[in-house]
């Protein structure tokens, strides 16, 4: 078994995280992600920092640029294992026409029907937590990290690991429930998330309040992780047609550059060091509401 400390400086990303397959025990084949390579030992979450100055053009209410949620290049991890002479399935759920609508094997997840969560592997693998609004924070980054994932036949020991007694990430100061200009998010927990011996409070969120957002919501490709997007037609908060998913987001566009996004970074600067020179947050914060009348 590689060592993760030796799986960590290969992989040479930001954040690296292995989760125990242990740790996907009881879920259906369609959340799991072993069951896209049913040879797999390992299940391995890859992070990268998104640059602040994503977020700067958006804060600064100037020019819209979408921080992606997930990522899609992970060409040399995959070849550096498969040097190894092992192999790699990076997660990238596709709807491609023709392809079958059925299970090839019993007990099988239909090839186009995963619906995997990578920020519940993330959190397995102790890389961070689901904070009040939802979305993935670390300790290193907050809300500002791209996660990918992977599964390999490479046998790889898990880790991080989260350290016991570690204070919460999220600390429930609710700057993002009151930055929302459309009151989107419940102020009281809607649900607590207990993932992996650990439990999240997160408020509910109003998945079509969100679609309708212009204060910096955005949509993610549609072959990407998640497949959340602002086309989608949204009934009772979840894709319409889908089988509701455990996990929070099934039905909620990238929203880490908007309004809710841009509060809890602001307030992480404010609890967190993060080397920059100036604050995120220099004006007073912007937004509007869909229905609100619009100037001539
Ligand atoms: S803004 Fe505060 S309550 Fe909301 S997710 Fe961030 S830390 Fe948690
Ligand atoms: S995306 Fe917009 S509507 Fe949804 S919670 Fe964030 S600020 Fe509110």
């Amino acid at each position: 078994m590689m060592p993760y400390v030796e799986f960590k400086a290969l992989a040479g990303y930001d954040l690296v995280g292995v989760a125990s397959p242990s740790a996907f025990a009881g879920l259906s084949p369609g959340e799991s992600p072993l069951s896209l390579f049913p040879d797999a030992q390992s299940v391995v979450v890859l992070g990268r920092r998104i640059r602040r100055g994503v977020f700067r053009s958006m804060e600064e209410g100037s020019l819209w640029s979408v921080a992606g949620r997930w990522l899609t290049g992970m060409d040399g991890v995959v070849r550096a294992i498969e040097r190894l002479g092992y192999e790699c399935v990076p997660f990238t759920p596709a709807d491609a026409p023709r392809m079958p609508r059925e299970p090839v094997r019993p007990g099988q997840c239909r090839p186009n029907g995963f619906r995997i969560s990578v920020e519940y592997a993330a959190v397995a693998a102790g890389l961070g937590e689901i904070g009040y609004h939802g979305m993935f924070m670390t300790e290193q980054f907050g809300i500002r990290q791209s996660l990918g994932l992977l599964v390999t036949d490479l046998p790889i020991e898990p880790g991080p690991g989260r350290p016991a007694g570690q204070a919460p990430i999220c600390d429930q100061c609710q700057e993002c429930v009151r930055a929302c200009p459309l009151q989107a998010i419940s102020p009281g927990p809607a649900k607590v998330l207990a993932w992996h011996g650990r439990q999240f409070p997160v408020g509910g969120v109003n998945a079509l309040a969100c679609q309708a957002c212009p204060n910096g919501v955005a949509g993610d490709a549609k072959y990407f992780a998640g497949a959340e997007e602002l086309h989608f037609e949204i009934e009772n908060n979840q894709v319409k047609g889908e089988a509701a998913s455990r996990f929070v987001g099934g039905s909620l566009p990238n929203r880490l550059a908007a309004a809710c996004g841009r509060a809890c970074i602001a307030h992480f600067e404010k609890t967190h060091a993060t080397g920059y020179k100036i604050p995120f947050r220099i004006r007073p914060p912007w937004g509007f509401r869909p229905d609100q009348p619009k100037e001539d």
